[in-house]
């Protein structure tokens, strides 16, 4: 049809570079930023720096908004007394004061950061910037909402020549010593000066080629000590000038940096996905470092509470001995796993085997953690010299079958109740146990075949089938004509924009907790990681496995619940929910997932107050909707109906028609299946109310549009070709949107809505006298004027009366209307008057009120939304400034006019979790969507509920 409605979702077709705030791009600007700027700060002195450590810390949990959620859990790990090395958070305020000051820093700050690098050398015994004894600091990044890895972080800062002579002396380790200083100049001139790391890996491979060594913990301390020399004067050579060597300008240029990173395209476009705003700022965690590459006795790792991917309560995680923090997400070495019951490979050395004593540690500070935040975590720690300490905790990503597993074990464990766990459960996510999965039996045939090219890690669980796509521009272009897999060596910030318009992500390194697990997990995205069989080669387009070789293009499939990798396309099937609910082909206590679904649709029933009702044409959707928990149907598009079979052939004769006469002889064609088709729907949802809209579209769209099928059509019903082809000529119209379409067609055709009204009551009199009770409404679409209203209403109540009343049987329907035209919202009161029901549908009056066309907005749209020139697509989201103004003033006044008036919606934005939270506040009667948003419509308008005159909960 024509009148299609825009699906066109906001995915980003190109990266997005946020142009009004610039990033540190030149090298004199950033020169600039170390130096530190200051600007007369606001006339009320406000505290810019909160101290944590020795077990008391300025900030707490609640403090996200201003110290970010790293910052905010610091303190409050350390408040909690679990070993946090001390430090201090720089608040996000400064960032916005940074970047609405012309990159100047408040006046107050550099005394603020000063006093705060003090308290820290006093408790940890070194100072900062001293030959003899020296004070390092990681400076990271930290918002309030997580942007895993989108910013920036230096770690080891305070090193140069002089110090790192000290800091051998001090921990009586050179390849320490020198191992930190090359990671320093490698992160630093990376992040601070914006030299590409390749360039530094590139010397580093050399190195290691040139010794015949694989690893990096191969390299002794001559050869760091050498890297660092080469890093240095690569440094000089590029940007010619020497290595900052002071560590205060050191400290000074990474602070300016992480707040520039804040604005690096990567972080705009991980915002832009996120839905996070440009305004929240980040702040910047200045912490005393502490080393997990001392030796064999030091590490690093990262741990989820529970199993980030199912959800089960487990504790799982990877480490790496003698490492430093980037190495276990960036897939230097393949990290091991944290406890026995993890290990896969009987080669790799648990946590609990190395080291049972702080594995223990370990296991009873998550515990802790776990109890205290009452959710899961996912955390970062470091061993430095078999000492523990706690780098980071926050509530883990997770998938949707994760999100809902976990909720409801905690509800068990008593950590939580039932409103909060439904509040743990974004509605989105509820889409992902919806989603397919492979056919077993056609999977099993694949393997058989020989197509299993390998496992790996089931980081992100569900079916995907695609075209093996080597980069994240090629998945945007690819994903345009077909579905893709993204296949790398490993993900890094950079490929998220391929990542959210793939099917599916595969990678070669890495492991669950590794770029691509956690960015693909958190969209919801099928995902396998750490294949080690796959021999990527990115300037070949190829990935070759064993002697296989698949080029860019191929297809492949993955299996994000098992881990496998499989050769060629494969079918999928209907998820286990479906496979219950709507096939009946498992049984209910064969699906746990079944039973959590059902469970937690039951606690969004008991709380939600707003109804669902489902947009349904046929009685299979109908039933459908249902069983995913619908209260009735809120629009039944009865020109969908026209399409099927050979009733097309009947509506084109009507069409085509001379006169009135000819038209009913057409229309009478038409009934009986137009009765049928309500028969079905009206038995299927006995005792809900049914919405059905009469004829809406443009005849012309239901005519031929070729002249060969006009030709064949004339023939069909016995009319001179001409005639057909001058009828059709005669139809068309400049702006169908807006021309003889909606009550327009009832009006100048009575004898369409009069039949429409008879096929609906004789078909429910006659399931009322099957002893299923019918509540129809019948619906006038886009009327703009009462008078309009009144006219079909009369047709509609004359036909229906007569006919009830000869039948005998006792039947209340009621006659209302869609409210899509401005106008409609502006004299909803004289509407309402007559009309007992609105609903409002949303497609259109976001069209007329936007003047947007729905069939051409695709166009430029998306660049729109991408710019920021509009926060959302308006088709997808409802426009609450605009078109939810005029909502809310046809509810008001319609009320006014008729207090029990009923209002519901019905445009697609029904389904969509944050208009739903809009129409909850709006005072609407029920949303309605299509049958399979139900569950997430329900889930969105419990949540509203359980926020109601609550401030919107931050993500962290
Ligand atoms: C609407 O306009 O919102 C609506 C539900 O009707 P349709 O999409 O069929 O125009
Ligand atoms: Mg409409």
């Amino acid at each position: 049809m024509a009148k299609s409605k825009i699906k066109s979702k906001s995915k980003n077709k190109s990266k997005v570079v946020n142009k009004s705030k610039s990033i540190i791009k030149t090298k004199a600007k950033r020169k600039a930023a170390i130096k530190v700027k200051t600007k007369p700060a606001p006339k009320k002195a406000k505290k810019y720096v909160y101290f944590f450590g020795n077990k008391k810390a300025d900030g707490r949990a609640e403090m996200k908004n201003l110290l970010g959620g790293k910052g905010a859990n610091l303190a409050e790990m350390t408040n909690l007394g679990i070993p946090v090395p001390p430090g201090f958070t720089i608040t996000t305020e400064v960032c916005t004061y940074y970047y609405n000051n012309n990159r100047k820093y408040p006046r107050e700050l550099e005394g603020e950061v000063k006093k705060n690098v003090k308290k820290v050398e006093e408790l940890v015994g070194m100072q900062f910037a001293s030959v003899e004894n020296p004070l390092l600091f990681s400076v990271r990044s930290g918002a309030r909402a997580s942007m895993p890895g989108m910013m920036d972080t230096v770690l080891n800062l305070g090193l140069n020549d002089s110090t790192v002579q000290g800091f051998i002396k001090r921990t009586n380790n050179e390849r320490l010593g020198y191992d930190s200083y090359r990671r320093f100049v490698q992160m630093y001139s990376n992040v601070v000066l914006g030299l590409k790391s390749e360039n530094f890996e590139h010397i580093m491979h050399e190195m290691k080629e040139k010794k015949g060594i694989k690893f990096d913990t191969d390299l002794d301390a001559s050869d760091l000590k050498e890297l660092v020399a080469k890093y240095k004067a690569l440094v000089k050579e590029k940007l010619g000038k020497a290595f900052p060597d002071d560590p205060w300008d050191q400290l000074w240029g990474a602070i300016g940096a992480v707040f520039g990173s804040w604005n690096n395209p990567r972080a705009c476009e991980y915002r832009r996905l996120n839905r996070i705003p440009d305004d929240w700022g980040t702040a910047v965690n200045v912490q005393a470092m502490v080393f997990g590459n001392t030796g064999e006795n030091s590490a690093t790792g990262v741990a989820f509470t529970r199993d980030p991917a199912t959800g089960e309560k487990r504790f799982f995680g990877e480490y790496l001995i003698n490492a430093q923090g980037e190495d276990v997400v960036a897939g230097i070495r393949t990290p091991q796993p944290i406890n026995k019951k993890q290990k896969t490979d009987p080669n790799s050395v648990s946590l609990e085997e190395a080291m049972p004593e702080i594995y223990e540690e370990l296991v009873a500070i998550y515990q802790k953690l776990e109890k205290h935040y009452k959710d899961m975590q996912d955390i970062e720690f470091t061993i430095q010299d078999r000492k523990l300490y706690m780098l980071q905790t926050r509530n883990g990503k997770r998938t949707g079958l994760a999100a809902i597993r976990i909720a409801m074990d905690m509800v068990d464990e008593k950590l939580i109740d039932e409103k909060t766990a439904i509040m743990r459960i974004e509605p989105e996510q509820l889409i992902q146990l919806l989603a397919k999965v492979f056919e077993a039996k056609e999977k099993k045939k694949a393997i058989d075949a020989g197509r299993l090219l390998a496992k790996g890690l089931n980081a992100g669980p569900g079916a995907a089938t695609g075209r093996i796509v080597l980069s994240a521009e090629k998945a945007v272009e690819e994903s345009k004509t077909g579905p893709c897999i993204l296949v790398r060596m490993e993900t890094s910030a950079e490929d998220v924009a391929g990542m959210a318009v793939a099917q599916g992500i595969l990678t070669a390194t890495g492991g669950m907790t590794s770029h691509a697990a956690v960015v693909a997990r958190g969209m919801g995205k099928p995902c396998v990681t750490g294949c080690g069989a796959l021999n990527i080669s990115y300037s070949k387009g190829t990935v070759t496995v064993k002697d296989k070789v698949l080029k860019e293009g191929d297809f492949i499939s993955i299996d994000g619940t098992t881990g496998e990798v499989i050769e060629g396309k494969l079918p999928t099937i209907p998820s286990e929910i479906n496979q219950v609910l709507v096939q009946g082909t498992m049984k209910p206590e064969q699906s746990e997932m079944y039973q959590r679904f059902t469970k937690m649709m039951k606690w969004a029933g008991k709380y939600k107050k707003i109804g669902v009702r489902t947009n349904a044409d046929t009685p299979e959707d109908s039933r459908v909707a249902r069983l995913f928990g619908a209260e009735g149907i809120g629009l039944t598009r009865t020109e969908h109906m026209f399409f099927g079979g050979n009733r097309i052939d009947a509506v084109r004769e009507m069409i085509l028609a001379d006169d009135v006469e000819g038209r009913r002889k057409a229309l009478a064609k038409i009934e009986p299946m137009q009765k049928e088709d309500f028969i079905g729907i009206f038995r299927v949802m006995d005792g809900l109310p049914v919405t059905i809209r009469t004829l809406d579209p443009p005849l012309h769209e239901f005519l031929p549009h070729k002249e060969e099928e006009m030709i064949e059509l004339a023939e069909k019903i016995g009319v001179p070709a001409e005639k057909v082809i001058a009828k059709v000529e005669s139809l068309k119209e400049a702006n169908p949107m807006l021309g003889h379409r909606g009550c327009r067609l009832g009006i100048t055709y009575p004898e369409v809505t009069e039949m429409q009204t008879r096929a609906i009551i004789e078909a429910a009199i006659e399931i009322t006298k099957e002893g299923k009770t019918v509540i129809p409404e019948i619906m006038i679409p886009l009327v703009g004027d009462v008078n309009e209203f009144k006219l079909q209403e009369k047709i509609v109540r004359d036909t229906a009366d007569s006919i009830i009343k000869n039948s005998g049987v006792k039947l209340k329907y009621s006659v209302g209307t869609m409210i899509e035209l401005p106008r409609a919202a502006l004299t909803a009161d004289q509407i309402a008057a007559h009309a007992e029901f609105f609903s409002f549908g949303t497609n259109d009056l976001t069209q007329t009120t936007f003047g947007l066309s729905r069939d051409d907005a695709g166009r430029f749209l998306p660049f729109y939304v991408e710019n920021k020139i509009l926060k959302d697509d308006p088709f997808q989201t409802i426009d609450i400034e605009g078109v939810g103004q005029l909502v809310k003033m046809g509810v008001e006044k319609g009320r006014k006019a008729r207090p029990n008036l009923k209002v519901g919606i019905c445009g697609e934005h029904g389904g969509d979790p944050r208009s739903v939270e809009f129409c909850h506040e709006a005072g609407l009667n029920y949303v309605s969507c299509s049958p399979y948003r139900v569950p997430v419509a329900r889930l969105a308008a419990a949540r509203a509920a359980l926020s109601e005159g609550k401030a919107k909960a931050v993500d962290e």
